[in-house]
């Protein structure tokens, strides 16, 4: 099991409740159907920037945001998790087997990892051994679905897929701008998943990996998709979209640009 009991219970509490009623589901076509021919991806619609300029910056300007050591960071945790899940998906059922996996991930993105990363990799490590163990539900690791559909990329990525509960991991905190961003992503998912299955689903769950002195701190929230979370979705989608399709400078957020924005001091950007 992937995920903690206490989620499962907590979603189960949830569903005791009543199932949750939305209607903008991702076979409702009149609802999802793509506005514009210009297809985001999940992570552009869900950006950090407020104003989407970065979407401007990079795809009408033809910028690439410089590495930042913050955008760095988060990256290496997010695959020092994902690694031992994408292992096991492929076979790996020892911590041997684990084990060398995480010397060869190091040796891929040339880092040395720290105790934190360290950590960080036996967490997911445990994790991911404990779902084979389990195998009660299904678990896919970076599942391609369709996104076109309803208005997204050609495929879209949700990190894990447990049984049709689309689950992120992030480095970011929970109150952060990017860390709650993670949840209009997964309403992106659930709309992709929606479209592809005919299934419905309720709850997403975020992981957010946060660090306390040397040790990850895991934290699970359950996250209800509900009809005001999709439609923030698909509003984000049509702006991110129009904004590339017609070449529009949606101009300088002005407040709530995060101090690490790789395009701070770009282009009329707030330094
Ligand atoms: S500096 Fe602000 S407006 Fe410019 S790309 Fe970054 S977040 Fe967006």
């Amino acid at each position: 099991m992937v995920l903690p009991r206490r989620v499962w219970d907590y979603i189960r509490s949830l569903g005791s409740e009543g199932p949750v009623y939305a209607e903008i589901r991702g076979w409702r076509f009149d609802y999802v159907a793509p506005r514009y021919r210009y297809r985001p991806s999940v992570s552009e619609v869900a950006s950090y920037c407020p104003s989407h300029r970065d979407a401007y910056l990079q795809h009408v300007r033809g910028l690439q945001p410089p590495r930042s050591l913050r955008a760095q960071y988060g990256v290496l945790v997010h695959e020092f998790f994902l690694e031992p899940f994408r292992l096991v998906d492929r076979g790996a059922d020892s911590l041997e087997a684990l084990t060398a996996g995480k010397y060869r991930l190091a040796r891929r993105l040339g880092v040395r990892a720290d105790r934190f990363l360290e950590r960080v990799y036996e967490l997911g490590a445990i994790l991911a051994l404990q779902s084979r163990v389990d195998g009660d539900i299904p678990l896919r690791v970076e599942p391609p679905i369709p996104g076109a559909p309803v208005g997204l990329s050609d495929t879209v990525r949700p990190d894990l897929l447990v049984g049709f509960i689309p689950v992120e991991v992030t480095a970011a905190g929970p109150w952060g701008t990017y860390g709650s961003k993670k949840e209009l992503q997964l309403a992106g998912y659930a709309l992709a998943i929606e479209a592809w299955t005919g299934i419905p689903v309720d709850y997403g769950v975020v992981v957010y990996v946060t660090r306390r002195s040397d040790e990850p701190r895991p934290e699970w929230r359950v996250v209800v998709i509900d009809d005001a979370l999709r439609r923030s979705f698909l509003r984000e989608r049509d702006e991110v979209a129009m904004i590339v399709e017609n070449r529009v400078d949606p101009g300088p957020a002005g407040e709530g640009c995060p101090s690490w924005c790789p395009f701070r001091g770009v282009e009329g950007c707030p330094g």
